[in-house]
């Protein structure tokens, strides 16, 4: 059986709940073959040790992370394949802070995310209340970071390219709608890995991406991995049933994997 879960947090970052341990416990209980951990990188490209305090971790606590998924893969190897990975912002022309010290890290993966459009967390419902806020521009400005992510090869994983959605008003913009397939048949040319995300069905009911884009994702050449998004050890492989049935209808039958960097695929049994 394979049932892998790449994307969990713990109170490292501030505001997940539970220590590393905590969670590779719960995949285990529920038969998980692999479980990643990825908590929220420290802010490198900022001169604070503690750049952004109760979103990501500190520098200073940085070591002692991957010294901790170290000894717990170790010690857990026998029950559960344990990859060490961590989520990073992209941040343009920043990511050379990133990658200078990522690059060294015993590390299986890096999960590539972007949560901030114009300073503002893309989850924080006020812009959308803020009459300054033109929704043309904010999206723009989000495929563009998109965009500029996808040409970086910044990372090995490809988080929610479609969640800036999840609170928006309905839009419908067609230079919008352009960008968005512009980003979409990047990913596909460059057969990049796109997680499944299900912390989009606890913030609005669909996965990020949303099945359609799932389906132009495939279509374009993307392949595809499994991330909870925990933030407290009972998420932990939230929904991953309704995913893996989901993806099936579509015609992916196939878990990319991930072992020091490098990338393999496992049959979704
Ligand atoms: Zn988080
Ligand atoms: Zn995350």
């Amino acid at each position: 059986m394979v049932k892998v879960d790449y994307h969990t947090h713990n109170s490292r970052c501030g505001h997940a709940s539970g220590g590393i341990e905590d969670y590779i416990l719960s995949a285990i209980k529920q038969g998980f073959t692999e479980i990643g951990i990825s908590d929220h990188s420290p802010f490198f490209h900022l001169e604070q040790d503690f750049g952004l305090p109760g979103m990501v971790m500190a520098k200073s606590e940085f070591p002692s992370y991957i010294e901790e998924c170290i000894k717990l893969k170790d010690k857990y190897k026998s029950q559960i394949k344990v990859r060490v990975g961590i989520e990073a912002d992209f941040f343009e022309g920043q990511s050379h802070h990133y990658t200078d010290t990522l690059n060294d890290q015993p590390l299986d993966y890096i999960i590539g995310s972007i949560h901030y459009v114009n300073g503002v967390h893309i989850f924080d419902k006020s812009r959308w209340r803020d009459p300054d806020t033109d929704p043309v521009t904010a999206f723009n400005s989000y495929y563009d970071q998109m965009i500029s992510l996808v040409k970086s090869d910044f990372c090995d994983i490809i988080a929610h390219p479609d969640a800036f959605l999840a609170f928006a008003p309905p839009i419908y913009d067609q230079c919008i709608e352009d960008k968005k397939e512009q980003l979409l048949s990047l990913i596909g040319e460059k057969n990049l890995t796109v997680e499944i995300n299900t912390s989009g069905i606890r913030k609005y009911g669909e996965p990020f991406p949303k099945k359609e884009t799932i389906k132009k994702l495939h279509q374009y050449g993307a392949v595809f991995t499994f991330g909870s998004d925990s933030h407290s050890p009972d998420e932990v492989g939230y929904e991953y049933d309704l995913v893996v049935n989901m993806i099936r209808e579509i015609g992916v039958y196939e878990w990319a994997v991930f072992n020091g960097r490098k990338r393999s695929f496992l049959e979704i049994l």
